[in-house]
């Protein structure tokens, strides 16, 4: 039985580029997508630090092309990979925030704050992006939030997973589950089908998002949502269709005017944003311009983008997507006839070319766009979580099934893979592996757990690693290795040596990249420390602004002949230097402390006031 959490919980869409939270309402009997403080349904994956403050969300994005060098995104491009990885390496030439290699290979994002220098992991951003959502939903539901459920991308592998809820822990969160974004996506659709009694269905979940394409095959029957098989790539989405524009672009500007922009990250960030939004445009226009004031050097960026031109810059991508889409048929032995429903999830399967090259390989079926698919995934994780929680009335009872989305193994006869677990295995579940030694009188045996579905393990991503001292004996003594992965999809391994009397356990915890408990903690008083910044900065903006407010009503009033003429000659000098100084301590506002200017404030209307009053009297 499941574990059952108190209160209220939300489901968070940790997206590449957007973020959604939602919650269920029992008292309404479903699901509501919770707005941002702008009104927007979705919120920009950005973090931005500027001389003064912290900005998450649409604010960090409004003013990512002044500030380019210290806007964050991609994090979670970047979450539980190393920095050498060949991934990383490419993407950091398109970055215009700084990334270093950082301990353990683990990539450090450098930033500049308040003037100084200050260094990330992406579990840091990835928290910052999921407090918002945290404070989004606590807003709307006007109480304190701690539970919640994160999706992640099914092809996410065991780093990346731990990396998600390690990021959910410095937000202060208790990730009750980690889900795959195309089952939360099944969830969303099941629960509108599920209202018109479909029986038996399998159903195939496409998700393109922004930064990672996903697909999962799922049988739906009743209340169980059985995950058949999955498959993606968690490098291919709208970030890379925008990445492809803005290469053929910075060329053609090239061509044009004999300059390289590629240099110049705030002529980059402004033609990437311009970009997205052409790419949007293209999903329901044939042609676009894509127009910017003085990108470089005073000159113009004026450019015609077609439709055509935007597929043909894609098309290897887009061609990337289907071949995923039949790998996935593939292993689940299904022919695509057999498919009942294809159901297009993530902002980019919005894009004709894609949709069209889906519905040829369906033969014409049905492609189901009813679903949102903003916002699907974030649903869908709602529902989720409200089945965690104690007390939450009228939630479906439904039943999740995932699968595991990479093979899990060991190494045998020193570098091939030994399948422990077999990729789109459905978990949790626990397999054990019996092991003997190799040599007579072995002190110790090396365990190394690999994930991957290559032959040779040094092809394989080396999850962790462990030396097991066992009894010294004749060759073919027993070892016992049992791999067992949790409802969050992630692997915990232990051995153990069987023989009489001597029996020894080791279980891989804190492997490779993982923040470790002090980490967390110590990342956990950082986040505090930057709330209590960005709080300082909200004070202070406020201060300033009622001053401001105060300063703008008096200069009005000292317009005003039928006051100014009951004043004194000293009166009106006295509150006019008393305005000027105001302006003055605006002027400078950098300078002085929140408490200058709620003083002055005072002052500054106990002045005014008994000088006006002292006239009516
Ligand atoms: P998601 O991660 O699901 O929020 O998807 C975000 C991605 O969808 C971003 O790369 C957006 O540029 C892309 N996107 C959103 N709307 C459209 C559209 N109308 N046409 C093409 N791409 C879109």
């Amino acid at each position: 039985m499941a574990k059952k959490y108190e209160g209220r919980a939300v489901g968070i869409d940790l997206g590449t580029t957007y973020s959604c939270v939602a919650v269920w309402l029992d008292e309404h009997n479903r699901v509501e997508i919770i707005h941002n403080e702008q009104g927007n349904r979705t919120t920009p994956s950005f973090v931005a630090f500027t001389n003064d403050q912290r900005l998450i969300g649409d604010a960090a994005k409004n003013q990512a092309a002044s500030n380019p060098s210290n806007t964050v995104f991609d994090a979670k491009r970047l979450i539980g990979r190393k920095y050498s990885d060949s991934v990383i390496q490419n993407d950091i030439l398109l970055w215009p925030f700084k990334v270093v290699a950082g301990s353990d290979d683990k990539p450090d994002i450098i930033v500049k704050y308040k003037g100084e220098e200050k260094h990330f992991c992406a579990e840091e951003i990835s928290s910052m992006i999921l407090t918002k959502m945290r404070e989004i939903a606590e807003k709307f539901l006007e109480s304190p939030v701690k539970n919640a459920v994160v999706t992640v991308p099914a092809y996410f592998n065991d780093s990346q997973r731990k990396a998600t809820k390690d990021a959910g822990a410095v937000a202060g969160l208790n990730v009750m589950r980690i889900i795959n974004e195309p089952t939360a996506a099944a969830l969303a659709y099941g629960l509108q089908k599920r209202i018109n009694n479909i029986g038996k269905r399998n159903v195939f979940i496409i998700d393109l998002g922004g930064g990672t394409f996903d697909v999962s095959l799922l049988t739906l029957k009743d209340d169980s949502f059985d995950v058949i098989a999955t498959a993606g790539d968690t490098h291919l989405g709208g970030e890379d269709f925008d990445n492809r524009m803005l290469n053929h672009l910075v060329m053609e500007f090239k061509r044009k005017n004999k300059v390289d922009i590629g240099g110049n990250p705030r002529a980059l960030r402004r033609l990437r944003t311009a970009c997205e939004r052409a790419k949007r445009t293209l999903s329901f226009d044939t042609e676009t311009t894509i127009d910017i004031d003085a990108i470089h050097d005073g000159i113009d960026f004026n450019m015609l983008l077609s439709r055509a031109k935007f597929e043909q810059l894609n098309m290897d991508l887009f061609e990337n997507c289907l071949a995923i889409v039949k790998s996935c048929l593939t292993d689940a032995m299904m022919d695509k006839n057999n498919v009942d429903d294809v159901v297009l999830v993530g902002g980019s399967s919005r894009i004709l070319k894609v949709q069209q090259l889906l519905q040829d390989f369906f033969k014409g079926k049905d492609i189901c766009s009813s679903i949102n698919p903003d916002e699907a995934v974030a649903y869908g994780a709602a529902v989720q979580a409200a089945l965690l929680c104690d007390g939450i009335k009228n939630v479906p009872n439904l039943v999740l099934q995932d699968v595991t989305p990479l093979s899990l193994g060991t190494s045998v006869l020193d570098d091939i893979m030994d399948v422990v677990i077999p990729k789109n295995t459905s978990f949790p579940i626990k397999r054990k592996r019996t092991f003997c030694t190799l040599e007579d009188d072995q002190s110790d045996v090396k365990i190394d757990v690999y994930e991957g579905e290559r032959m040779v393990v040094g092809e394989n991503n080396l999850l962790g690693l462990f030396d097991l001292e066992v009894r010294r004996a004749p060759r073919g003594h027993i070892i016992q290795v049992c791999f067992d992965i949790d409802a969050d999809g992630i692997l915990n391994v232990s051995a153990k040596e069987e023989t009489s009397g001597n029996k020894k356990e080791i279980t891989i915890t804190n492997e490779n990249g993982r923040l470790s408990r002090e980490e967390i903690e110590r990342k956990i008083k950082e986040a505090e420390y930057f709330k209590s910044e960005d709080m300082k900065f909200m004070e202070k903006v406020r201060a300033v602004n009622a001053l401001e407010d105060y300063i703008y009503r008096m200069r009005k009033v000292m317009k005003d002949d039928s006051v100014t003429s009951k004043l004194t000659p000293v009166e009106k000098l006295e509150i006019n230097s008393a305005i000027i100084k105001g302006e003055n301590f605006i002027d400078d506002k950098q300078k002085y402390e929140t408490l200058v200017f709620v003083d002055f404030l005072r002052e500054l209307e106990s002045t005014c006031e008994s000088a006006l009053r002292s006239d009516s009297e």
